[in-house]
């Protein structure tokens, strides 16, 4: 089996320093949890400290790191670089999975509070993200970001205003920044993950903002996805087999924007 590439196997992460935000829960938990398993040193940054220490303490190995962070904050995402950099010197991939999502409210009623703060953690908050890493992996030699785009950044959902949003500029944060930062050795890449099981969704689906039936019926697949399925495609954009692949926005979502018929597609049994 070819599963070895210079004496290591095939997507590994060893001794990578990988900074995760949002990694208290969900994608970025899942992250987390795959990348530590292929040796990379896991920065774990969340808003809520005991979040990001859950998943400190749930990984193998050693040499990982909890950090409180509010991603919308500059002086927030300041320390955090200056405390990675003494522990690590260096940051080699950084995977921002940190996001709200937004009651469905529709536009007219909306306020401009409740835009302002998913625009600030969502796309403000990546930016702020990728300038103060980027500036760490220019004098490296390079690295790898990744962010977290959606479905919902790339086909009009009614009434998720600001955070499709706020998505669809993630996603073209992702291809300016792959564009400028490439002589650097930076590759930017993004996955666009479709509906996930995660805490995110659990939420919305208590709250009966979320119909699965609605979603599996309109899905090729019949299914939502798992945490798995896009910490797998982030594992692979991290590593060195995704050497030349920057500048692209992967959709992670079982084919729900590629359908395009206008019947169910998923009709079940
Ligand atoms: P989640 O709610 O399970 O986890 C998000 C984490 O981000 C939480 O731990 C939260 O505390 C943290 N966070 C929130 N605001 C923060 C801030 N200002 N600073 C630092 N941390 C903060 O959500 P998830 O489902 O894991 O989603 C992760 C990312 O993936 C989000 O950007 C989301 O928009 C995106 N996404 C999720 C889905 C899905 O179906 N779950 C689909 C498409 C995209």
């Amino acid at each position: 089996m070819a599963s070895e590439v210079g004496g290591l196997p095939v997507g590994s992460l060893a001794e990578r320093v990988v900074v995760i935000t949002g990694a208290g829960s969900g994608l970025g938990r899942a992250a987390a949890e795959l990348f530590a398993g292929r040796g990379a040193h896991i920065v774990a940054v969340d808003l809520a400290v005991d979040s990001a220490s859950g998943t400190i303490d749930g990984l193998l190995g050693e040499g990982h790191l909890a950090l409180q962070v509010d991603v919308s904050l500059q002086p927030s995402v300041d320390a955090l670089t200056a405390a990675v950099l003494a522990r690590f010197g260096r940051i080699d991939v950084l995977v921002n999975s940190a996001g709200i999502a937004e009651g469905r409210a529709p536009t007219l009623e909306q306020d401009l509070e409740h835009w302002q703060r998913i625009i600030d953690v969502n796309l403000t908050g990546s930016y702020l993200m990728c300038q103060a890493t980027a500036r760490i992996m220019r004098e490296t030699g390079g690295g790898v970001i990744l962010n977290l785009s959606s479905i919902a950044g790339v086909i009009g959902l009614p009434r998720r205003t600001a955070y499709s949003a706020s998505k669809g500029g993630v996603s073209m944060l992702t291809r300016v920044l792959a564009s400028e930062w490439a002589p650097y050795g930076i590759r930017v890449n993004a996955v666009a993950p479709g509906y996930i099981h995660t805490a995110m969704t659990e939420k919305l689906m208590a709250e009966g903002r979320l119909d699965v039936d609605a979603i599996v019926r309109r899905s090729p697949t019949g299914e939502m996805g798992t945490a798995t399925d896009v910490a797998e495609a982030l594992a692979f954009l991290a590593s060195d087999q995704a050497r030349f692949i920057t500048g692209v926005v992967l959709p992670v979502d079982g084919a729900y924007t590629a359908y395009g018929a206008p019947e169910d597609a998923f009709p079940g049994d």
